[in-house]
């Protein structure tokens, strides 16, 4: 019996993650597994996070990982957290937390907006919470949080002010010092275009604090008996014990887990590739290729979806025209151009498509390919659109710096 090699087509990829891997990373996972490779990698990521935080590493796991390595080792039984929600990410962020003791506070705003930093600040003071917990980048609905504010008002209460950068980080401007953002995830399949098994995280000096406290509990308990409710402030987790990692993380390498060495690999050459084009430059030219996409989309007729004042610079999304299938669509893409865009969850399943341009995705040829392909199939499905319309409105936008 004889099982057959993997031969996976070259396909297009233009979802909001996970994108196409850069070639170069992909030649990175093939590196003879020795030498690691931790303080320029930690340095590269703080570059990355535009941090002087000590602390930049990441957690061996998808990104959700990175959230709830930050999350358990921060929330305590019973600590208030609020989180903001405008898409299906808030709600993984609630889960988290709920499942590791918090009492968490929700508000909502409906999908396809973000919140007035006002309106949330509002709210920190009516609920008063240990932690604010938020999505800086909506994936789900391609809408995109401004922080600033929020974060200059938790650091003045002194609330963990922590944000899931995860699909936006590498891709569009985070500044982790500037905002006052405590705790910071990020994610590789995305806008840094490595393959998914780890989250770059960083933290600063106020949640060192509170995990060198808890760690001293822990260490403690062994001498002394005590109470349920010191007990109760053990960090729950093993693996994703941030005191624990920080150790690994430190110059002494204190073994926690086996390092996942060529996803390290992986990671340094993803970021490499990010400072070479230099962050300035890496957003500017999700920008751009921004711009020719949606210059695309609307001259075709096609509307998008979400409020343009807060749209996520590398996910767009398009309202699926009345009487068109959604999934009809998808597959032809995919079957006849060996393209893949994304449908949405919740409230938005069937109502809109999501395209990526992300990292290595984000260019020319995808954009085209994309435009060219989608007026093709509407066409093939009859919808009333302006055909080749599209690829000639994208075509102008690259002309112009032609
Ligand atoms: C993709 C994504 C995640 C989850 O990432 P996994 O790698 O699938 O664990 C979390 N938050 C946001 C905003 C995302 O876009």
């Amino acid at each position: 019996m004889s099982y057959r090699d993997l031969n996976p087509s070259l396909r297009t990829i233009m979802t909001p993650g996970p994108v196409e891997t850069e070639p170069r990373v992909l030649r990175a996972l093939s590196t003879p597994t020795c030498r690691t490779i931790r303080p320029r990698t930690m340095e590269m990521l703080r570059k990355l996070f535009q941090t002087e935080n000590k602390w930049a590493f990441p957690v061996d796991g998808t990104s959700r990982a990175g959230l709830e390595a930050v999350l358990c080792s921060i929330i305590e039984q019973g600590d208030v957290v609020l989180v903001p929600i405008y898409g299906r990410f808030g709600h993984l962020l609630t889960e988290i937390a709920q499942r590791y003791g918090a009492e968490v506070v929700n508000m909502e705003t409906s999908w396809g907006q973000v919140f007035d930093p006002a309106e949330v600040i509002q709210e920190i003071e009516r609920v008063k919470p240990k932690i604010v917990a938020m999505v800086h980048g909506e994936t789900s609905t391609g809408c995109m949080q401004p922080l600033k504010e929020i974060g200059e008002a938790c650091r003045e209460k002194d609330i963990l002010f922590v944000v899931d950068a995860v699909a936006s980080i590498g891709g569009v401007d985070v500044r982790v010092d500037e905002w006052k953002i405590d705790a910071c995830i990020g994610g590789t399949q995305k806008c840094l275009s490595a393959p998914s098994g780890m989250a770059p995280i960083t933290f600063n000096s106020r949640v060192e604090a509170l995990l060198l406290q808890r760690k001293n509990i822990e260490q403690g308990l062994a001498e002394q008996k005590a109470s349920e409710a010191v007990r109760s402030r053990i960090i729950r987790s093993n693996y994703f014990d941030l005191s624990q990692l920080m150790d690994y993380w430190s110059p002494t390498r204190l073994n926690h887990h086996t390092e996942a060495t060529s996803m390290l690999y992986a990671l340094r050459e993803s970021l490499r590739i990010v400072l070479e084009e230099g962050l300035e430059e890496r957003f500017a030219r999700h920008r751009f290729h921004e711009r020719a996409l949606v210059k695309g989309l609307q001259a075709m007729g096609l509307e998008l979806y979400g409020d343009s004042r807060s749209k996520l610079p590398v996910v767009t999304c398009i309202s699926i025209p009345e009487g068109i299938d959604g999934e009809s669509v998808r597959s032809m893409l995919l079957r006849d151009f060996e393209i893949e865009i994304a449908s949405s969850f919740g409230p938005l399943k069937g109502k809109i498509w999501r395209i990526g341009a992300m990292g290595f995705s984000c260019r020319k040829k995808n954009i085209l390919s994309v435009l060219a392909a989608l007026e093709a199939v509407l066409v093939r499905h009859g919808a009333k659109i302006n055909p080749s319309k599209g690829v000639q409105a994208a075509l102008d936008v690259y002309q112009e710096i032609a």
